[in-house]
């Protein structure tokens, strides 16, 4: 089966075109072009209109780099939530009329479910991890326990890359700030004390991020505080992934999201599981961060698994759970 995904949840709209050979994936092609505000967040009406006005090329490119027509394509799979409103409209409205042209079913899936199960499709021996999900809007814990992936432990306010692309914006780094912080946190010596706050297994972003603010403007070298906070907010993730591999008993952890891409949160987190005798995984960076091959992959499983979708359930859900999905896909 070849499946193309269209990935719409946010700053990014990515297409990916996979085949499923029999529950390995293969990634024909990946493609995806970034809204970059020139200045501030992301506003989510310009966000979509950067979709909508990018979208049809990076159909016909991912289908060029694929090396398939659009009549071997034999499903259209697209993001349903969670995401910014406006963003998801545009993917869905792409994907209908792709699936109503090329006369192939489609369907709709959950975005958080996708990081999970592409890591699992790509990566040898990767079969039933705790993710830590780590992206720009979500901070999620996620393993699979009695027919749903279940959210073990999330951010109560912020995503860490939220929050460390405010942070950046606050100091003057532009956006994305994640790898400009890696980068400062590098030549950091100084450990500044910043709240470590975990309140049973949700963790929270948005007083740390106050703190190093006030830091930075006491004069405390941006160095310093990058250090901090990569210090601070990649130990309590890794808490909290810990509690969720004991609690589980499971033995094998996987990255995902655009945060994943950074080095000393992959190092806390790999020591941490080396420690426990765990498995560490780390999907490729084209299908860490938002992608199009990932919500193709997921599509392909449910699928396979017998769902089907009429243009009418496609609507899409702004805030669709990780845990409202039935997964027919596995046992
Ligand atoms: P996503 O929302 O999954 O597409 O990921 C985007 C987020 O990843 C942004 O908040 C970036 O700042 C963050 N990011 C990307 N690379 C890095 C890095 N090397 N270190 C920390 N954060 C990163
Ligand atoms: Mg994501």
């Amino acid at each position: 089966m070849i499946c193309l995904g269209i990935e719409g949840t946010a700053h990014s709209i990515g297409i990916g075109i996979i085949k499923n050979n029999n529950g390995k994936c293969e990634v024909l092609s990946n493609v995806i072009k970034i809204y970059r505000p020139e200045k501030g967040g992301i506003h989510p009406r310009e966000a979509a209109n950067h979709h909508a006005e990018n979208i049809a090329d990076l159909i016909n490119e991912s289908v060029d780099k694929s090396k398939v027509d659009f009549s071997d394509i034999d499903l259209v799979s697209f993001s349903q939530g969670p995401g910014l409103g406006p963003c998801l409209r545009t993917a869905a409205t792409a994907a209908r009329a792709l699936s109503l042209t090329l006369k192939k079913p489609i369907i709709g899936v959950n975005h958080c479910v996708a990081h999970i199960e592409i890591g699992k499709g790509t990566l040898e021996n990767c079969t039933d991890p705790v993710l830590l999900y780590t992206s720009g809007a979500n901070t999620q814990v996620i393993a699979f326990a009695e027919g749903r992936y279940r959210v073990f432990g999330e951010t109560l306010d912020i995503g860490i890359g939220n929050c460390l692309d405010k942070f950046g914006r606050n100091v003057g780094l532009g956006f994305p700030s994640g790898p400009k912080i890696e980068q400062l946190a590098l030549k950091g010596k100084k450990y500044l004390e910043l709240p470590y706050s975990i309140k049973g297994m949700d963790i929270a972003f948005s007083g740390l991020l106050t703190a190093a603010e006030q830091y930075f403007s006491k004069g405390e070298k941006l160095e310093d505080i990058c250090y901090s906070i990569q210090e601070t907010t990649f130990s309590a993730l890794t808490e909290v992934t810990e509690r969720a591999m004991a609690h589980t008993e499971k033995n094998q952890v996987l990255l995902g999201g655009g945060v994943a891409a950074n080095k000393r949160l992959r190092d806390m987190v790999q020591t941490m599981a080396k420690e426990r005798g765990a498995s560490f995984y780390v999907p490729t960076k084209d299908l860490c961060i938002d992608n199009g091959a990932m919500i193709a992959w997921l599509g392909s499983l449910m699928h396979n698994s017998g769902t089907r979708m009429k243009i009418e359930d496609t609507n899409i859900d702004q805030r669709f759970r990780t845990d409202m999905v039935d997964v027919t896909w596995r046992d």
